[in-house]
């Protein structure tokens, strides 16, 4: 059976894939986990797009964002927001930083994100609105400061995401799963706020409604279900780590497979010689 560490890293692989799947996650974003054991630490990726991180890529690092062992791999450049999260919010396991298409109409045009619909109630009856602009003037919008990630932590406050002007968004949650479950229909509700200002006038949840629907949608059973929902679908898009592991074409070979591999094709060929 997995150590717990070793599971962290790949469900951090697969909140990643999951995401990139789904449309959320494209070249840039990237998913973090907490240790489940040191509270001071968390897990992420190095810098990798998401539908390719594999467990291995996978990295320890304290809640400064600095690795816990040196590493000559390249990092993100924003990973201080995971580490102000994690710093800030001590009931939150997981984040998640994106674009998403389905956001990005809200950050440009500073429209606010409300709850429309029972599912779209993970985001809570008011998303906060971070501009950079704000606290640090001209930037070029990249969070790479410990004082801009906690600027942003501050901005969140007890929320489960805050949109980010011009940038994109930072979703929180509780474990993996509850916070790509909160990623996935927090864009849907934005992708059907707006279609619906379309159609005429949107109507939002009333607050006792997102506060009811949210107690359901924090139950265990949601997140089990939609999760074997998300990681099905990745194993049917060929991406899953399962589809890796049984011998199917990776979409991400490591680096350092892929140079052990290159190793050996030159010693046959020498052979040949
Ligand atoms: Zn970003």
């Amino acid at each position: 059976m997995a150590s717990i560490i070793e599971q962290t890293r790949v469900d951090v692989a697969l909140g990643n894939r999951i995401l990139a799947n789904e449309g959320i996650l494209d070249a840039f974003g990237h998913v973090s986990i907490r240790n489940p054991t040191n509270p001071n630490r968390y897990f992420l990726s190095r810098s990798r797009s998401p539908e390719l991180v594999e467990p291995g890529d996978v990295l320890e690092y304290d809640l400064d964002s600095n690795p816990v062992k040196s590493t000559k791999e390249r990092l993100y450049a924003e990973r201080v927001i995971h580490g102000e999260m994690y710093k800030a919010r001590p009931d939150v396991m997981a984040v998640v930083h994106h674009h998403a298409p389905a956001v990005m109409p809200f950050v440009i045009a500073g429209v606010e994100l409300q709850p429309v619909m029972h599912l779209g109630a993970v985001i809570g009856p008011k998303v906060p609105f971070w501009d950079q602009y704000d606290e640090f003037g001209d930037t070029n919008l990249l969070l790479v400061k410990p004082e801009e990630g906690a600027s942003l932590a501050r901005a969140l406050g007890q929320a489960p995401l805050v949109l980010m002007k011009g940038h994109g968004a930072t979703v929180v949650g509780s474990n993996v799963q509850e916070l790509v479950f909160r990623t996935i229909y927090s864009c849907r509700n934005a992708e059907y706020q707006f279609l619906a200002k379309m159609l005429g006038n949107v109507s939002t949840l009333r607050p006792g409604e997102v506060e009811k629907s949210a107690q359901i949608h924090s139950m265990p059973t949601s997140s089990f279900r939609t999760w074997e929902y998300w990681t099905t679908r990745l194993e049917k898009a060929g991406n899953g780590l399962r589809a890796r592991r049984s011998g199917k074409k990776p979409v991400g070979a490591s680096r350092k497979r892929a140079s052990v591999a290159k190793a050996k094709a030159k010693k046959v060929k020498g052979r040949k010689r």
